[in-house]
């Protein structure tokens, strides 16, 4: 059976030293994170995912979710009870507003812990993961009476959220939805239509269900234009809160499908539900993106989330695993085989790993403090920083961050030869359920696009240009130490290939968007390769900084230094080949006609 043990000291290292969360202490709901309590959410979140919900996580794929004739769903066996415990130890408030009953935390504590959750059971964190998502919504476009009745319950969990866009005809194209909404005199809305795929859409862990659904009102534009967003609840809630009759929605059937067995994909049949407007009418798309953007960073996460539990597991089996003997002469001459740690193959798809995910978890709590400090920074200018920031980054966080997890939980299946084909491993758990990250939540191509076509270009080209500046920055700071100097350097490079890769496009794709859409997905990888780049010259920095200062945990910071410069030698080049392949445009990537994909007779 595989294990998983929370990364706490890696956490610890970023939020504590690296990010210094308590420098921020005169920032509102800051003061209350000093170290102390930092280590004390991030060493008990750990144990709790560890303990409780990573025992779960191979019996739930394998029994999955279950419908019954009358439309209800049984979760596999244990998850209402970790729901239960999960509930009472107040894990989902961590990060929610105090005035609804939240903790008040800063984003970086709630990040770090949902990072622990996904890791021990990606199936179980969506159930309060798509909680959180429907929570923001509600919370930036609800009103104040839809906030009192929904969100307090919504933050304890005992109510989960839901989000409902999807349906059979489109995913991507939400212009397209049917759902319809007829206004009724009462001021509710009466909903019908079918919605497809939709997470945690019915189950038995919680009393209440708050689905937001995007759906159109009569005589709206039939485009992205006339889309309005709704709260349906599964039970209609009284004034004072109280659980009334059922809503007309109902789990038409469940998916089976690649991965996340235990969490509940459903079709959910809306046949005249009483939903409630959320925003203002045709704004629905807008209010939804905040759920989305909210969601696109969780399932960022969720990619490195699959990642490192795989890596655990395939380190401790390099480590135990003999076949052959190491290239310069046995290592171990008494055994009859070297362990498999030894071969410098094996050792690179490990190396990969490590590198990527301790990357990628700064780049998420990184993340996690621009969401604080785009409401909570002292300036007006600091803010629109850290707004620009989060913005341009998170279809890089959900796309390359997805893209590479998944790739990383592969190459952790890999070094289990055979073994990890088989499913009592795990590691074939950990590939499926690592893949969806890719598609939901907007595909990769279509984070791609975000990035490209949308965030490249807005306010002139302001987001960009601040990234390169403090990119940048760094960069020329580092160059002052002789040992982050090379690392600085390398970085420059890459830096350099992004900057001719936006020029590039500056150039060419105004004349032929399709230039655009063939380079989109290269220069998402490039951005995370640089990014994640960044993210280890500081941490080698901060690093470094304690090494000279010779405190404790010297093979700790020794570990940071090593792997960041093993980044700048096996990630950062990469960046050059995207970048050609960005160049060489859309002419040969879309000169076929539909008959030279035929089959040949
Ligand atoms: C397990 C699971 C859980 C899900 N959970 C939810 C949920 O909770 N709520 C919800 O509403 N939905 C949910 N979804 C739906 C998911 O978000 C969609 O499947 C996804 O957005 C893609 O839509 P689609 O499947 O219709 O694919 P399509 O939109 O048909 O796309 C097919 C392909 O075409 C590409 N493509 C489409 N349009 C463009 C374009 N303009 N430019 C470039 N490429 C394009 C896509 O990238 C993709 O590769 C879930 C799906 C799954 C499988």
């Amino acid at each position: 059976m595989p294990s998983y043990t929370a990364p706490t000291r890696d956490a610890r290292f970023i939020i504590n030293e690296m990010l210094d969360l308590a420098g921020y202490a005169d920032l509102p709901g800051f003061e209350a994170a000093s170290v102390d309590v930092t280590d004390a959410v991030i060493n008990e979140g750990g144990k709790f995912c560890a303990e409780v919900l990573a025992p779960l996580n191979q019996s739930g794929d394998q029994e999955g979710c279950t419908r019954h004739e009358d439309g209800s769903v049984t979760t596999p066996k244990g998850f209402k009870e970790a729901f239960d415990q999960f509930r009472e130890a107040g894990w989902g408030t961590l990060s929610q507003p105090e005035e609804f009953g939240g903790q008040g935390m800063p984003h970086v504590l709630g990040f770090a812990f949902e990072e622990f959750v996904s890791s021990a059971n990606q199936a179980f964190g969506m159930y309060p993961g798509l909680t959180n998502g429907a929570v923001s919504a509600l919370l930036a476009k609800g009103s104040q009476e839809q906030k009192e009745k929904y969100l307090p319950k919504m933050i304890s969990n005992e109510w989960t959220g839901t989000m409902n866009l999807t349906e059979p005809h489109c995913g991507t194209d939400l212009g397209m939805i049917r759902t319809k909404a007829e206004p009724q005199a009462d001021g509710s809305y009466s909903i019908t239509g079918t919605k497809i795929f939709i997470s945690a859409g019915e189950h038995d862990m919680a009393e209440n269900i708050i689905h937001l659904v995007l759906a159109k009102t009569p005589g709206a534009p039939d485009s992205s234009k006339g889309i309005s967003l709704f709260v349906v609840p599964k039970f209609l809630v009284g004034d004072d809160g109280s659980i009334g009759e059922r809503n007309g929605v109902v789990c038409g059937s469940i998916e089976h499908k690649m991965g996340i067995h235990g969490n509940a994909t459903c079709v959910l049949n809306y046949d005249g539900a009483k939903g409630w407007l959320v925003g203002e009418e045709n704004k629905g798309l807008a209010a939804m993106f905040i759920m989305m953007n909210a969601a696109r960073l969780g399932v960022g996460v969720q990619g490195l989330s699959q990642a490192e539990v795989a890596y655990q597991n395939a380190v401790a089996y390099a480590l135990d695993r003999r076949q052959g003997r190491a290239l310069t002469g046995p290592a171990e001459p008494e055994a009859q085989a070297d362990p498999i740690f030894v071969h410098p193959d094996v050792r690179r798809m490990l190396m990969d790993a490590k590198a990527f995910t301790e990357g990628m978890r700064a780049l998420c709590l990184w993340g996690a403090l621009q969401v604080d400090l785009t409401h909570k920074a002292k300036t007006e200018e600091e803010r629109e920083q850290a707004d620009m920031l989060i913005g341009l980054l998170t279809p890089v966080i959900k796309g390359y961050g997805t893209d590479k997890g998944y790739e990383v939980a592969t190459n952790m299946q890999q070094v289990f030869g055979g073994h990890g084909y088989i499913e009592e491993w795990g590691m074939s758990q950990f590939v499926r359920d690592a893949r969806i990250a890719q598609i939901y939540e907007g595909t990769n191509g279509v984070q791609a696009m975000d990035l490209c076509g949308r965030k490249l270009a807005q306010k002139g080209g302001a987001a960009i240009q601040a990234f390169f500046k403090v990119v940048g920055d760094d960069i020329a700071d580092a160059k002052g130490d002789n040992t982050l100097a090379p690392m600085a350097e390398a970085l420059e490079k890459a830096l350099g290939q992004q900057q001719a890769a936006t020029m590039w496009f500056m150039q060419n794709a105004m004349q032929n968007p399709n230039h655009l859409g063939a380079g989109a997905h290269h220069y998402m990888h490039i951005m995370g390769i640089v990014t994640l780049g960044w993210m280890w010259l500081r941490m080698a920095k901060v690093a470094q900084a304690a090494l000279a200062a010779g405190g404790e945990d010297k093979a700790f910071y020794e570990g940071k230094v090593a792997t960041a410069r093993y980044y700048m030698d096996r990630y950062l080049p990469d960046a050059g080949a995207l970048r050609r392949k960005l160049e060489a445009g859309s002419e040969s990537l879309m000169a076929l006609d539909e008959d030279a994909f035929a089959t040949a007779a």
